[in-house]
């Protein structure tokens, strides 16, 4: 799939991708330096060339200046990577999995906590987001850190545990989180898979022809000067790439998890109650794609319903005047070709879009300014109103069809005619110019099936 680049347009969330892909850009780059040093480069020399980032940036520097910025809220270190000389005579597959085994327990190490601290300040991060949006504040512009001092008193939780202790979260809060989270720690793994795969490659191409421990260190980096383009899969820049594309996508995942999970419970109760139907605006997303689906309106309804391979309403048994589109918290679209994408937030990799909560009564979509917004004046259009109430026995018994006479069927407050075939169409022009007349229904056609035949069986 051709990939969308998009950036987040709430600054702490951008800070949090910042940071994240800081870290893990400079672990990814010390666990390639660890390697070349294995293979037998010297630490000076190994360092030297990671520092280097084809073009202008100079890593280690930009590094610094991030971790300096964000040193009051992480306190993540990374600690030498040192794997066992890498004997490329004798690279075994054995010894490669003790190489790999060595890589793992590192991995794990840096990258665990992270993770789920990444997890939980996401997830946070969209409680806030709604919290901000209900009370009408201005939030897009805030920073991490004023978020933590200004909601968090400057202590916000960095792991699970720490959240569910500290507050009330509901059983639907908790689910969307641990999903979320999930999410993220599978995608790590991944990472950690590829590197692993990427490192093996490229040594192994290097055996293969016949070049000497030293030139193969340095290809593992020399390769990504040679490599603007980024064709080769298995270079260190394109291991920090595809970590950048992770990281966008799992913090939308883990924020919009967040935004929608206090909803949770209005959302189950609307299926009894539609009263209570919680709708949004699709908001945000600077792709085509994207842009062709701002502001369409839809329904959150819980996770247990949505369960049939469908995001319509109607197919899930809901009758919704205001719009025929479901989501539910963790609808995604892996797996679903872009012409198949559903309308959720992400919808694909790098993808900021986010529901905004609308009150279709008193707030409307404004694509000049991309935000859901209150009405000014008097309203221009009213969503068309159905009768959502709950209806008494006698109601509902008015409601279903009912013989009446010859060839007559009241259903509702309309009153239906069988009409044959042959006079359905004059019959039609007559009811046309009087609706009082009664509804004909073609007795060839579905309607009579559905109106007639229910009717007899009443
Ligand atoms: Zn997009």
């Amino acid at each position: 799939m051709e990939e969308f680049r998009e950036e987040h347009d709430i600054k702490y969330m951008r800070e949090l991708q910042e940071y994240w892909d800081a870290y893990m850009y400079a672990l990814i780059s010390e666990i390639y330096v660890g390697t070349g040093i294995a293979l037998g480069l010297s630490a000076g020399n190994a360092y030297k060339l990671a520092k280097n980032k084809p073009g202008e940036l100079q890593k280690a520097g930009f590094f610094k200046g991030i971790f300096d910025k964000f040193k009051s809220i992480f306190s993540n270190k990374i600690s030498w990577f040192r794997p066992k000389r890498i004997n490329i005579d004798k690279m075994t597959p054995e010894r490669w999995d003790k190489f790999n085994r060595g890589l793992d327990k590192y991995w794990r190490n840096h990258v665990d906590s992270i993770s789920e601290d990444m997890a939980v300040k996401g997830f946070l991060a969209g409680r806030e987001t709604t919290n901000f949006i209900k009370k009408k504040k201005p939030y897009k512009n805030k920073s991490l850190y004023q978020v933590i001092e200004d909601q968090y008193q400057g202590k916000i939780p960095k792991n699970i545990d720490n959240v569910y202790k500290k507050y009330d979260f509901k059983n639907s809060e908790k689910k969307a989180l641990n999903n979320a989270f999930s999410s993220i720690a599978m995608n790590v793994t991944k990472t950690n898979n590829e590197i692993k795969e990427s490192i093996r490659k490229q040594v192994q191409q290097g055996i293969d022809d016949n070049k000497s421990a030293t030139m193969i260190a340095s290809d593992l980096y020399w390769n990504v000067e040679k490599d603007e383009k980024l064709v080769n899969k298995y270079t260190a820049e394109t291991m920090r790439r595809n970590w950048n594309r992770v990281s966008s996508t799992e913090l939308s995942a883990v924020h919009e998890a967040g935004v929608l999970a206090p909803y949770e419970a209005e959302a189950a109760e609307s299926l009894r109650n539609p009263d209570k139907a919680k709708y949004f605006a699709r908001v945000g997303g600077t792709c085509k794609w994207c842009q062709s689906k701002a502001g369409t309106i839809v329904r959150l309804v819980p996770k247990s319903i949505a369960l049939g391979g469908t995001e319509s309403l109607k197919e899930m048994g809901i009758h919704d005047p205001n719009t025929d589109i479901a989501i539910w918290i963790g609808k995604n679209n892996v797996g679903r070709k872009q012409v198949e994408f559903w309308i959720c937030c992400p919808a694909h990799p790098y993808n900021v879009a986010t529901f905004n909560p609308i009150d279709l009564k008193t707030e409307f979509y404004n694509p000049k300014t991309g935000d859901v917004e209150r009405r000014q004046e008097r309203k221009k259009f009213v969503p068309k109103k159905l009768d959502y109430s709950q209806r008494n026995k006698e109601e509902k018994e008015y409601a279903k069809p009912a013989v009446i006479g010859d060839n007559l069927v009241r259903m509702g407050s309309n009153v239906y005619e069988a009409v044959d075939p042959g006079e359905y169409n004059t019959k039609l022009e007559r009811w046309k110019r009087d609706t009082m007349l009664p509804i004909p229904v073609n007795r060839s056609g579905p309607q009579y099936i559905r109106i007639f035949e229910e009717a007899r069986k009443q």
